[in-house]
């Protein structure tokens, strides 16, 4: 078994957005970074960036590109959204700001475009060789050897580093081989829903169908639709559906069912999308996991990290922060002990795993919120309040929301202090028909009394 004394040669399996950061960061610690990505090199093919086209960045993320100089890069082809449309089923608006001014909002990127951005980051270190068309199949994690073909020639390598990482998403071939230790455990639970990509073109001079700084949601109860802005004036909508049932992908099977699904539910942005219907049955279905597993490191010599770690549902937004909220995490526990850190990988790895979990967890609850509350009028009347008490009691007063996406508390304290403003807004709610109903004292001795106590922790 291999016991480095230090590190010096790592490898890492995947350059998606976590894997090509996570190497940035391995370089600039001094590393040499080998990485074995399965896909060609999208700077050079146009391929599929791999499920949603564009993706909500936030303060997490936003940070963890900062401390590698390329939040401004980023964020200059990024469009930022400040709240939530919602399109009833009768074409009427509402919105829901995210958060209590203007600056706080999160950003529409693309994932293909941050991607290549990372990746050429990465090899500008001059310490990050990236291998394309290298897909790893198997992990000798005693030896930190890891087998891999090379899509191009067919021919298997085995190549051996000081340790593993795997960023390689969540059917990760590291984790996979993790399973097979002792000890090792691991849920994965796939959503009953699956999600399919639609495409609102930008008006013929550039613009934007719709509100160009929001995230718009057609919440229909069992299934939703969203769309995220583009920079090029376009939407990428992605519908959220069961796979069972009698509104569902196993229902949908004929093109007028199809038509007639999108006529009744969806009605004002069926003339804004390109060929509804052949989209339908052209763009692949994705499927969403939640993956819990422990441990995430196996002694010194490998650890998972990102989606490969812990997928989340995309409902919070999160999935790709809190992989960027890792890699700066380890980064700090490597600057913390340079000579040592590999030795106690399981410390960085028992701590961060709470957060992991308490953010899985609230994806999972979000998806309940935009798909069947955000047309709930006591829901509304709820966040109306909640915005009230942010404007009203400022730094006494918080979100779940705002801690998960413009704060960087651990998510399970953002988890924690979510239950019992959820409990105040209800309380406050009931004999109100408006926020300003609310009894700002009442309001007050709640805050005191209830979440102060949790603030103060
Ligand atoms: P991946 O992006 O899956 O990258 C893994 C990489 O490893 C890929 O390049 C893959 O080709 C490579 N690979 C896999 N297996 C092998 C192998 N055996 N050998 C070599 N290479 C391999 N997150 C947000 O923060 N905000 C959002 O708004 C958001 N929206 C989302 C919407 C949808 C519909 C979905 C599905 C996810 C969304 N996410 C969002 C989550 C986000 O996409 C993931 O959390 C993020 O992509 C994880 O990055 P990763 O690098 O860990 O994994």
């Amino acid at each position: 078994m291999r016991t480095p004394e230090s590190i010096e040669h790592v490898k890492v399996i995947g350059s998606g957005l976590v894997g090509s950061m996570l190497s940035m960061y391995l370089a600039r610690r001094g590393f040499e970074v080998e990485v074995f990505e399965r896909r060609p090199d999208m700077r050079k093919e146009t391929i599929s960036a791999g499920r949603s086209i564009n993706l909500a960045l936030s303060t997490r993320g936003i940070h963890s590109l900062e401390r590698l100089g390329l939040a401004d890069a980023v964020l200059a082809q990024a469009i930022p959204m400040k709240g939530r449309v919602m399109h009833a089923v009768d074409g009427a608006l509402s919105y829901q700001p995210y958060g209590k001014n203007d600056d706080e909002c999160i950003y529409s990127i693309s994932r293909g475009e941050l991607n290549k951005t990372l990746l050429t980051h990465a090899e500008a270190t001059g310490r990050v060789t990236i291998r394309f068309r290298h897909r790893a199949t198997s992990v000798d994690l005693d030896e930190a050897t890891l087998e891999c073909i090379d899509e191009a020639t067919g021919l298997t390598k085995t190549v051996s580093g000081d340790m593993i990482f795997g960023t390689d998403g969540s059917a990760s071939a590291l984790r996979a081989a993790m399973r097979s230790r002792p000890g090792f455990v691991q849920t994965e639970d796939v959503l009953s829903y699956g999600y399919k990509e639609f495409h609102i073109p930008p008006t013929a001079d550039g613009g934007f169908q719709l509100e160009k700084n929001a995230l718009h949601i057609w919440p229909r109860g069992t299934f939703m639709l969203i769309a995220l802005p583009n920079f090029d004036g376009s939407f990428t909508c992605t519908l959220f559906l069961p796979w069972t049932g009698e509104l569902s992908f196993e229902t949908l099977q004929e093109p007028a069912a199809v038509e007639s699904f999108f006529s009744a539910y969806f009605a004002d942005v069926v003339p804004l999308l390109t060929d509804v219907t052949g989209t339908f049955f052209k763009n692949p279905t994705g499927q969403m996991v939640t993956v819990k597993c422990a441990p995430w490191n196996v002694g010194d010599r490998a650890l998972v990290l990102g989606d490969a770690a812990h997928a989340v549902v995309p409902f919070f937004g999160q999935g790709m922060n809190c992989g960027f909220e890792d890699c700066a995490l380890l980064d700090d526990f490597i600057g913390a002990n340079p000579e040592g850190w590999h030795r106690d990988l399981g410390t960085y790895a028992t701590n961060r795993k709470p957060d992991a979990d308490a953010i899985a967890d609230m994806a999972v609850a979000n998806f309940v919120e935009m798909r069947d509350k955000v047309g709930d009028p006591n829901f509304l009347l709820e966040k109306a309040i909640e915005k009230r008490l942010l404007n009203e009691f400022p730094g006494r007063f918080t979100s779940r929301y705002a801690l998960v996406s413009f704060s960087r508390v651990p998510y399970r304290f953002a988890q924690e202090v979510g239950f019992v403003t959820d409990g105040i807004l209800e309380e406050l709610r009931h004999g109100v028909a408006s926020a300003d109903q609310v009894d700002l004292a009442v309001a007050s001795s709640l805050i005191a009394q209830k979440l102060e106590p949790v603030l103060r922790k």
